[in-house]
């Protein structure tokens, strides 16, 4: 079982999975201005799969894809754990540093590299897109396990 929750510990979440999932790194400004950091990290799990106690608020908006996503935050210390959009219900996409065992996340895939930090180099085994990758390339993260 993996497990993570929030910085204040209000909100704990399992996922019913032995291995941890691979992640995506996203480098769009978006994701620079709402973690107040370099890029996102995160990774795609069956919604079915997610058990999540504590309470959380959501905040629900219309993407520039025009698909509604409602991303959900501890209510007590606002740290943004998942997110769920109406273009693929069946999946949450979780933040992957949120993880009790974030250190070991992989992160082989990146995603919106045309906006990346300049200072920030990549692993040159990495799969990069300059801007979206296609759903399934994100999707098969989930097969994959971390170190
Ligand atoms: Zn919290
Ligand atoms: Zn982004």
């Amino acid at each position: 079982m993996i497990a993570g929750g929030c910085r204040c510990g209000a909100v704990r979440y399992k996922v019913a999975r032995d291995t941890l999932p691979a992640a995506y790194a996203c480098h769009c400004t978006d994701c620079q201005t709402w973690s107040g950091s370099a890029f996102s990290m995160q990774f795609f799990m069956a919604a079915d799969a997610l058990a999540v106690e504590g309470a959380v608020t959501e905040y629900g908006f219309v993407n520039p894809m025009r698909r509604f996503s409602v991303q959900r935050f501890c209510l007590t210390c606002h740290t943004r754990l998942y997110n769920t959009n109406d273009a693929r219900p069946w999946l949450v996409n979780i933040r992957a540093g949120t993880l009790d065992d974030s250190a070991r996340i992989d992160v082989p895939l990146h995603i919106w590299t045309r906006s990346r930090q300049p200072w920030l180099i990549l692993p040159a085994t990495a799969e990069c897109y300059p801007e979206a990758a296609p759903i399934e390339a994100l999707e098969r993260l989930a097969t994959l396990t971390s170190l």
